[in-house]
């Protein structure tokens, strides 16, 4: 939302990528007015009131509900990463949402470091998920598909990570894993909910296919 060059703003920038991709997509922290043209327009949002203040490390929860309010965006949603900080006040956290967003998208935390503390581990991850999955029937608008929440449980998926491209702010770009380059790659720890999602729509689940179209359609 900050993106200047010369007279050319983030608008300029959303123009520039759809003349190139069928849909755009744009992820922001919130904390700006949310008026980017995308297709698709996420907030990060990790927590409730205190919770995700203490993890963004400044007291900006409500000035970013405040943001959403006042949108007219017709497709913004909210993408929350659980970690072992958040992970309780999660389903609490999905209910909220779900009331201010159109649609809710989730991933895991990924540790960077040996011992990081916002690591979430396994056992507590499956609970939540089960959890998850229990809000999803109920008609908590999440969209993950349940075929890339079971597999996430306990990471029982083949990752096809070149699905993928990342573009970096230096101007290269990066076929793959997120993590290639930048840290250790530790599969049996991913949360990278999107490319569980692209690997299992690659091997034909449709849970998975339809998940995706209903981001970007
Ligand atoms: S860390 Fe995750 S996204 Fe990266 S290659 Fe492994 S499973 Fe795929």
């Amino acid at each position: 939302m900050l993106w200047r060059d010369g007279n050319r703003r983030v608008h300029d920038l959303v123009a520039y990528a759809r003349q190139r991709f069928f849909s755009v997509g744009m992820t922001t922290n919130g904390t700006q007015p949310l008026d980017a043209p995308t297709d698709v327009l996420w907030v990060s949002v990790d927590g409730l009131g205190e919770t995700h203040n203490q993890l963004r490390g400044a007291p900006v929860f409500d000035s970013i509900m405040a943001n959403v309010r006042a949108s007219c965006h017709p497709r913004l949603f909210a993408h929350v990463t659980v970690n072992a900080i958040n992970a309780d006040e999660v389903p609490r956290l999905l209910v909220f949402l779900n009331e201010s967003f159109h649609a809710i998208t989730l991933q895991f935390y990924y540790p960077y470091g040996q011992e990081d503390e916002l690591f979430l581990d396994f056992d507590r991850r499956e609970k939540l998920l089960d959890e998850v999955i229990r809000l999803k029937e109920k008609g908590i608008r999440v969209l993950n598909s349940v075929a890339a929440l079971k597999a996430l449980k306990r990471n029982t998926w083949t990752c096809r990570d070149r699905l993928i491209d990342n573009a970096n702010p230096d101007g290269t770009v990066q076929q793959g894993c997120y993590l290639r380059g930048r840290a250790e790659i530790d599969c049996t720890k991913c949360g990278f909910s999107p490319h569980t999602e692209i690997s299992l729509a690659f091997q034909g689940n449709l849970r998975a296919i339809q998940s995706g179209m209903r981001i970007f359609w």
